[in-house]
């Protein structure tokens, strides 16, 4: 039995899961974990290490490889919410690209290296008192999580803010490339065989379209104590 809760977030690109789970996570004093961190990881370890996104066997044992050396590293950051090591290497802003987001899907869609991060995410969040997002958070990692929420939003508003983002940094992409690359993600996400997106038995839907964020928030929290005291 778990004293403190597990809350899972899982839902489509853009809907504001990084974001919410971060301040969900300071507002319970929970810990954060990053699952799509992972993901991008591997992508880019892959990328570095010339293995191709496709195929699934090499990237699995590459996967194996990091975890098993705890080469792939999790700091919680004030700034950044998550701070991602590869060996020691700070690569968080270089995981945070179109590229490795498109990678990220490539690669999660292997079952063979889904499995590799299962254990990592497992341990992670068991002891609960702890915040997980992700897409298959409330399906597969944590069925039994105390809280589970889909959170989502429609294409078009995850697209303006993930553009919006995007511009802020100053990254040069045009909102239909943004959007074409979140409904392309979406349909990766929920069509794929192993682990799809979708929305887990028992969570609670959240749509973000016609709310703010701090509205989304205040409304997750709310249902995180309610369900803490039951
Ligand atoms: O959440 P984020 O955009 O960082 O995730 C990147 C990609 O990693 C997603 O598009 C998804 O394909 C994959 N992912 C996943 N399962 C998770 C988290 C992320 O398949 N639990």
């Amino acid at each position: 039995m778990r004293t403190r809760p597990i809350v899972a977030i899982d839902g489509p690109a853009g809907a504001g899961k990084s974001t919410v789970a971060r301040r969900l996570a300071d507002a319970l004093g929970f810990v954060l974990v990053d699952t799509g961190a992972m993901y991008r990881a591997v992508a880019l370890a892959a990328s570095r290490a010339s293995i191709d996104w496709k195929d699934g066997k090499a990237l699995a044992e590459m996967a194996r490889g990091l975890v098993s050396r705890s080469a792939l590293t999790f700091e919680r950051d004030a700034e950044l919410g998550v701070r991602v090591k590869l060996a020691g290497e700070d690569i968080s802003e270089a995981i945070r690209t179109p590229d490795m987001a498109q990678g990220a899907s490539t690669v999660s869609t292997h079952g063979e290296v889904r499995a590799e991060l299962l254990e990592l995410q497992r341990m992670a969040g068991r002891d609960g008192g702890v915040v997980l997002e992700g897409r298959d958070i409330g399906t597969v990692v944590f069925p039994d999580a105390e809280v589970k929420f889909f959170l989502t939003a429609s294409p078009e508003c995850r697209a303006k803010r993930r553009h919006a983002e995007l511009v802020a940094k100053g990254t040069s992409a045009s909102f239909e490339d943004t959007l074409a690359d979140v409904k392309r993600r979406d349909a990766q996400d929920e069509n794929r065989a192993v682990a799809p997106l979708r929305r887990a038995d028992g969570a609670i839907l959240v749509d973000s379209t016609a709310l703010s964020f701090e509205e989304t928030v205040a409304h997750m929290l709310a249902d995180v104590k309610r369900a803490a005291l039951r």
